[in-house]
Parts: structure tokens; sequence; C-alpha cells
């Protein structure tokens, strides 16, 4: 049995998920120890212990320890099955991050899923939807399955009460490739999104990024929904090039002034832009799990976080593969799976 440290580099919850994802994958069982210990709050949090149920309930596996803050856990997988699932949080826990830990096992299953999860869709320290559906999803697919997610209702934190769906077509096998530069841009949008908030704050966020990123009026817009149990507010800037589509993003917060929650995408937007390297921060370490599935890949990121480094170190855990990183050149890191 496979035993990993829950505090080593990053020490979040992104281990724990990816164990599950990669235990599922490759049938090995694991015992994780010191869960979210670099971490405020430790152990496993609602959103955590369903992406351990949802793990649990795909692939039959013999679980102790998924229980509310727990610490320890041994996960030892059974088969993965296909099907029509449904998770919910009960939190505004981020529904994306309990994506993150079953979809590799879906994605390479014996037939067809379909998954709904509600909770938080627009979590602060999580991928957006947005993020999933424009950047993520669409890379994951080049590889080989077919994904579509569609957002049924927006969830923000901390009222929660969101929801997707996901609807997969498995591949056989997982084909890598290399993801090495950005190529034109062909498109910019940004977009501010008020969830039972005077709709001026969104327009407010629009003005800075307008001014700031030059972005002409065709290439913003804003939205007003009312259909969420709590407030909410989001600001994303979606940069478009030839190989893929970054999004970035600002959330709002109570005492966040809607010109901070702009300037942090368009902080993380001109980052991006500065450097001519396509895969941007998160995507990096998002991608990097399933390319190592798939093997023989080659990306170049914009920035060498600790989650990716952390990802890098236990990926090489679980899959025979090498993976090296060449931080030489000025404008990013290379990152070559063999
Ligand atoms: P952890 O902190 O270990 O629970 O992991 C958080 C995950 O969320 C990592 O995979 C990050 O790349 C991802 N993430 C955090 N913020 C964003 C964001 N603004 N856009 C996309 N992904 C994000």
């Amino acid at each position: 049995m496979l035993v990993i440290d829950g505090q080593q580099g990053e020490g979040g919850g992104q281990i724990l998920r990816s164990s599950l994802a990669l235990s599922m994958v490759t049938g090995t069982p694991f015992r994780i120890e010191n869960i979210r210990a670099g971490r405020r709050k430790p152990g496993l949090m609602r959103q955590h212990l369903t992406a351990v149920r949802a793990a649990k309930k795909i692939c039959d596996a013999y679980v102790i320890g998924d229980e509310i803050r727990s610490t320890e856990l041994t996960f030892r997988p059974g088969t993965v099955k296909a099907g029509e699932y449904h998770f919910s949080i009960g939190t505004a826990g981020s529904t994306t991050l309990v994506l993150q830990a079953v979809l590799p096992a879906l994605i390479l299953a014996n037939g067809k899923s379909t998954v709904t999860i509600e909770g938080g869709t627009h979590n602060p320290f999580a991928p957006p939807f947005d993020f999933l559906q424009k950047t993520f999803i669409p890379l994951l697919n080049r590889m080989g399955p077919t994904v579509e997610m569609t957002l049924d209702r927006h969830g923000f934190f901390p009222a929660g009460g969101g929801s997707f769906r996901v609807e997969i077509v498995p591949a056989e096998k997982l084909t890598g490739f290399d993801l090495m530069n950005r190529g034109n841009i062909v498109r910019k949008q940004a977009t501010a999104i008020v969830a039972n908030l005077p709709i001026d704050i969104a327009k407010r966020e629009l003005e800075v990024i307008q001014k700031k990123l030059s972005f002409s009026t065709d290439c913003i817009c804003y939205k007003q929904i009312n259909d969420t149990p709590g407030p909410g507010n989001i600001v994303t800037i979606e940069i478009e090039s030839e190989s893929l589509c970054e999004v970035f993003t600002g959330f709002g917060e109570i005492g966040r002034a809607a010109e901070a929650v702009a300037n942090r995408a368009i902080q993380m937007c001109q980052r991006y832009l500065k450097y001519g390297a396509p895969v941007g921060e998160y995507l990096a370490d998002q991608i990097l799990l399933p390319l190592a599935i798939a093997g023989r890949s080659q990306f170049h990121a914009t920035f060498m976080s600790q989650h990716t480094q952390t990802h890098i170190d236990l990926v090489q855990k679980f899959l025979d593969c090498r993976i090296s990183v060449d931080d030489r050149q000025r404008d990013g890191v290379t990152i070559t799976i063999l």
C-alpha cells in the first residue's frame, strides 16, 4: 500500500484529490496521513469528504477514515463503474474540486457517465466553473474523451446552492500532446456577474478592465442573476489564443471593493500576457495529472507554483513516468513527461 504524506509541499486538498484520482485510475490502494496539514483547518472538510465518498461510490472502494475532520484515510479501490451519479456537498464547498477527484477515472471508464454536483461553483482558491469549461476541459478532450459541462445554477460562498452537470464519453486511453507555444491571441472577453447585488458593481469592474487592459466595449459583458440562494460576484477575463483559452478570475467578497476584485483578475492576466508561455499557473498543476496518465507530453508554463511541484512529486508515486522541469528560460518553465 502506498503511503502518502498529506503535509508534503503545498499540504492542501489537492494531494488527497489527486491521490483518489490516481488510485482509481491505476488500481493502487493508498493511505494518506496528515491530510491538509498545511491548511488553517486541517483534515477533511465537507468538500473533501464529498470527493472521498464520490470516489468510493464510483469504484466500490474499501475506505477507512471518511469522516469530517479526519486526518487519515485508507482507500482501496475496486472496479470503476460508468453511470449516472449525483453528489451534493451540502455546503458552499467547491463542486469543481470534487469533479477533479473523479473525472480522470470516468474518462477512462467502460461506458458513458453523467455526473451532477451541487454546492459552490465559483469559490475562491478553486477553479471556477468557467475555468473548467473553457480552459481545462477542451484540453482534456484533446487527449481522447468527450466531456461536456453545463452550469445549471451559480453557487457562491457562503450560501452555495449551485449545480452543474457533466456528460462524459470515455476514451480507451489518453493521448498526450505538446503545448509549447501560445500562437496569436484571437479573442479577449471580460465578463462580470452579480447575483442578488446591484449591477453597478459589475459595471465598475468592467470599467477598470477596459481602462487597464484596453478592452473595447464589444469585449465586455455583464449579467445580473437572481436564481442563487445568496449574493455573489465574479469577474472573468478570457484570453483565447490559437492554442487554448485561459481564464483569469476575481472573486467578490464582503468588504472588497469592486475595483479590487477586477484588479486581481487583471494582475493575473497581465502576468500571463507578459510571458509567452501558453499554460497559466493554475492550468499547469491541473493539466499535469491527465497528461501524466497519457504519458509522453510537454508543455510550457508561465510559472512553477507549489501546487505544480507537489503534483509532480505525487504523480510519480502512482505512475510509471518521469517528469522533468526546465526553469532556465526567461519566459516560464518547460515541463516534460516521459
Ligand atoms: P488545494 O489548495 O490544494 O485545495 O488546490 C486548489 C486547486 O484549485 C489547485 O488545483 C489550483 O490550481 C486551483 N485553483 C485555485 N484558484 C484557481 C483559479 N482562480 N482558477 C483556476 N484554478 C484555481
